[in-house]
């Protein structure tokens, strides 16, 4: 199968950053078989390409990489955005206990299918049971990692303030990480990858975080786990092991070049050290951490050698907000109008995620031999014109609604605007029902929308 998009502008993200306006890019057996000048590569593959799609008015980038996610976490959207860190224990892992799983898939593919219409091809999914989403993610032909979030600590007591860490669990936990892997892994043409992501120091003994690296690296894969997310977390961590979140988690041996760091945005000048040292990668979710209240500090990050992508987190559903925020934050943080510019955020949303994810040289930019995981922006729509410069235009002004086409290992999976692989109105209705039961056992059982 093959596939021409002819007379576009394209964004390469490639090492030079090549804007090519009157660009084309052909597909042929889910790669990236030649990216240029149109008239080039029409004239050395009009002829053979399956299809052909006139990219006039449009422009064509890598799909973006959102390397921090938990779409069944849509639950929560509407609920806990006012709420600040205080849903963390009295909403997300209270919902843990009473939502189902069939509960949970409903919400979860109806928030993978917005990421998908939003141009994201490869979410990092980590979440209670995960792993219920892996047929869906199979069926709606997006790439993800993915990865059960793992904790032993009691959660009824923690929302209490209370710490305890609980071996039975842990074991049940750990089994359900490792039984996903090993249905999972590498399923899904490749397309599905299993990671181990305990949730975070506070809710994770060092035997959790301990097994769970000895996991990753007997089984090949890599790991992610929250960190620097709260004021609330560094006091905890102080009192129950006498040193900082990151030291904790370097000190029970899950810090590596395969980890992403989620948020970061709570350090301390050692704990910059500490992930400098470690070569983990950090996922920025700025949208989320501006509305928590916070602002990570990624421009130093940058400075320092310490690997930057960019994730939605959740309840959110159009990534070009991430986007838009990435630049916001970064400039009410340094006080510079002119940090991160167009071109680095782009790189940051697409190649970032792709190094975070170890996939560098197979995804995140728009050049020969590479997957197909493109998105395709009509900029004939409000908000787009004039389009003086594209990038910017992308950054600033481009919005999920104007994403028109979307492929992942060059399979269409979003076209005219449209969904190919999932029915989004019967998506939308599921999720919405769903919902409303999960909260329905919620506040039968602690008593209202918030656990004490
Ligand atoms: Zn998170």
């Amino acid at each position: 199968m093959s596939l021409l998009i002819r007379n576009a502008t394209v964004l390469t993200v490639d090492a030079a950053d090549r804007v090519i306006e009157g660009g084309a890019v052909y597909v042929e057996n889910g790669r990236i078989a030649a990216v240029g000048p149109s008239a080039g590569v029409e004239a050395a593959h009009a002829a053979g390409a399956g299809r052909v799609i006139d990219g006039r008015g449009k422009v064509v980038l890598p799909g973006f990489v959102s390397t921090h996610n938990h779409v069944g976490y849509t639950f929560f959207r509407g609920r806990a955005e006012d709420m600040g860190l205080g849903c963390v224990t009295g909403q997300y892992f209270p919902m843990a206990t009473v939502a189902s799983r069939e509960e949970r898939l409903a919400v979860g593919s109806l928030t993978y299918a917005e990421l998908l219409k939003s141009g994201v091809t490869t979410t990092l999914e980590m979440e209670e049971e995960a792993d219920v989403f892996a047929p869906f993610v199979e069926s709606l032909g997006v790439r993800s990692f993915m990865g059960v979030m793992t904790f032993d600590v009691d959660v009824d007591a923690m929302a209490k303030d209370e710490y305890r860490y609980d071996e039975a669990l842990r074991e049940a936990q750990l089994r359900q990480a490792v039984d996903f892997a090993e249905r999972w892994h590498g399923r899904a043409d490749g397309r599905i990858r299993v990671m181990m992501t305990p949730n975070m120091t506070i809710s994770s003994s060092p035997e959790l975080l301990r097994a769970s690296r000895e996991t990753a690296d007997r089984m090949g894969l890599r790991t992610s786990i929250h960190l620097g997310w709260g004021e609330y977390e560094v006091e905890v961590m102080q009192r129950l092991r006498g040193r900082s979140s990151f030291e904790y988690a370097r000190d029970s041996g899950m810090l590596a070049a395969d980890t992403v760091c989620a948020h970061c945005y709570v350090v301390a000048d050692p704990d910059v050290d500490v992930l400098a040292a470690s070569k983990a990668a950090v996922a920025h979710c700025p949208l989320m951490n501006a509305v928590r209240g916070h602002i990570a500090p990624v421009v130093e990050y940058r400075s320092r050698g310490i690997p930057v992508s960019l994730g939605i987190d959740n309840m959110f559903a159009d990534h070009f907000e991430v986007l838009r925020a990435c630049v916001t934050m970064a400039r009410i943080k340094t006080g510079s109008a002119t940090v991160m510019q167009c071109p680095e955020v782009l790189r940051l949303a697409t190649m970032g995620g792709a190094e975070a994810l170890g996939m560098g040289a197979e995804i995140g930019s728009i050049e020969p031999g590479k997957r197909a995981d493109l998105q395709m922006l009509d900029y004939r729509r409000f908000g787009l014109t004039p389009t003086l410069d594209p990038v910017q235009n992308l950054v600033y002004h481009a919005h999920s609604k104007d994403v028109e086409l979307v492929m992942v290992d060059g399979n269409v999976l979003v076209e005219d605007f449209e969904l190919k692989t999932a029915d989004a109105r019967a998506l939308i209705d599921d999720a919405g029902a769903a919902a409303d039961a999960a909260w329905g056992r919620f506040v039968a059982k602690y008593g209202g929308i918030v656990a004490r």
